[in-house]
């Protein structure tokens, strides 16, 4: 294979005795998004390895992989001086610059020469074949060659990865997936940490529409990118929306719908083997979300509740959705359950007392029953899928 990519760990490499835990799982996860490729996947600590034919096609899948700080693409040839100042030049052939600077870091240290003499060796034999000059403090172009015992590793330019922990590595988290921007980044943001996800949304028919479900099909077919393994849990929240819209008073309706929502989102990720639950919370975004709000909400489930955007101001958030491309499908205007009926006036500092007495006014927890007995899984998710359906 004509290719080899190079891949440096980042972040992986300050962890000590579980570092191949973590490098395994890296592996195991670009071996999946490359199934079906003609590639050769090798590794060790301090770098990995993919001989290819097709890089393009692996430096796009790459670039969404977490646990990765940087690609690089390169061209091996044998610890050999000829060799090596030949393969430079034909590397630089290809290049528009002016200056540039020879970096040798010498690995291999039974390789006989020195790597400042080899700097000079190999900056001197470009210099006689190409009109350029030096410049060591702010090259064009910084040549670096990496003398290895396995062989040389000459390479240009370092191509930035994702960073973050492999997916998977801390196990799985219940993201409530809205409609909205936030969400989704939340949901980016902990994958970007190595959870992986299980989503769950809660849709009222037929007072929200099919339209804002396959909306957050295609949201989750998106941050999917990033994980391969990401699965929907819709739940049917119509009757228990409205059971707690005709016995609640006004003020109190989102604050009950949204205990309910976390004593949900509790019974499928025990089920679903999730340790945390995930939301697209911002403290003082709106009205169920000051902190006395989120006192009196996460009151009813001691399950660890995990906030990415907590602390982004919105502007923030939106910037990380267009980096990701959940930003466009986000602002399609399909009603959500959280804003169908919304009261004019929501507590801002609701009293845990009263919500407790307002929830004996219906028997919710036959009602959560039936939320959880009838969730549809919807599993395989493929972006472009649902692009038509909206
Ligand atoms: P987003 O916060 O994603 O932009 P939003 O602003 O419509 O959407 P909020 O009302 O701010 O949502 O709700 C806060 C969080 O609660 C959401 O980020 C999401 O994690 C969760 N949530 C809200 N509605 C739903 C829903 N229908 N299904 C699942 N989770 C939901
Ligand atoms: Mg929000």
């Amino acid at each position: 294979m004509d290719n080899l990519i190079l891949i440096k760990y980042g972040e992986l490499t300050t962890k000590k005795a579980n570092r191949n835990t973590f490098i395994n799982l890296l592996a195991n996860n670009i071996k999946k998004v490359l199934k079906g490729e003609d590639f050769n996947l090798k590794f060790d600590r301090v770098r990995m390895y993919i001989e290819c034919n097709n890089v393009d096609f692996v430096l796009e899948k790459l670039k969404n992989i977490f646990g990765i700080h940087s690609i690089v693409i390169c061209y091996k040839v044998n610890n050999n001086i000829e060799s090596i100042k030949q393969k430079v030049l034909d590397l630089l052939d290809k290049e528009t610059f002016k200056t540039f600077k020879i970096n040798t870091k010498r690995a291999d240290k039974s390789f006989e020469i020195h790597s400042m003499d080899f700097n000079k060796i190999i900056g001197s034999y470009v210099l006689k074949n190409k009109q350029c000059s030096v410049d060591v403090h702010n090259p064009d172009i910084l040549v670096t060659i990496e003398i290895r015992i396995e062989g040389t590793f000459i390479y240009t330019n370092e191509i930035a990865g994702l960073g973050g922990y492999p997916v998977g590595i801390q196990g799985k988290g219940m993201l409530m997936l809205s409609g909205g921007i936030d969400s989704p980044v939340a949901g980016y943001l902990s994958l970007k940490r190595g959870v992986d996800l299980e989503c769950l949304y809660f849709e009222s028919p037929p007072h929200t529409s099919v339209e804002a479900k396959n909306k957050v099909i295609k949201l989750a077919s998106i941050i999917n990118n990033y994980s391969g393994n990401i699965r929907v849990n819709i739940i049917p929240f119509t009757k228990l929306q409205e059971a707690i819209y005709k016995s609640v008073p006004d003020n109190y309706v989102i604050t009950i719908m949204r205990r309910m929502m976390y004593r949900i989102a509790e019974k499928l990720a025990i089920k679903n083997n999730c340790k945390v639950i995930i939301n697209g919370e911002s403290i003082g975004q709106v009205a169920s979300q000051t902190l006395s709000s989120m006192v009196a909400i996460n009151s009813v489930t001691n399950f660890p509740v995990i906030r990415p955007v907590a602390c982004m101001d919105k502007l923030e958030i939106i910037d990380i959705s267009k980096k990701i491309s959940t930003y466009e499908t986000s602002i399609l205007p399909f009603e959500d359950c959280c804003t169908i009926f919304l009261p004019t006036h929501p507590i801002i500092n609701p009293d845990i007392k009263k919500c407790l007495l307002y929830e004996t006014l219906f028997n919710y927890d036959e009602l959560i029953k039936q939320c959880i007995d009838n969730v549809e899984v919807i599993t395989n998710l493929k972006q472009d899928e649902y692009s038509d359906l909206l």
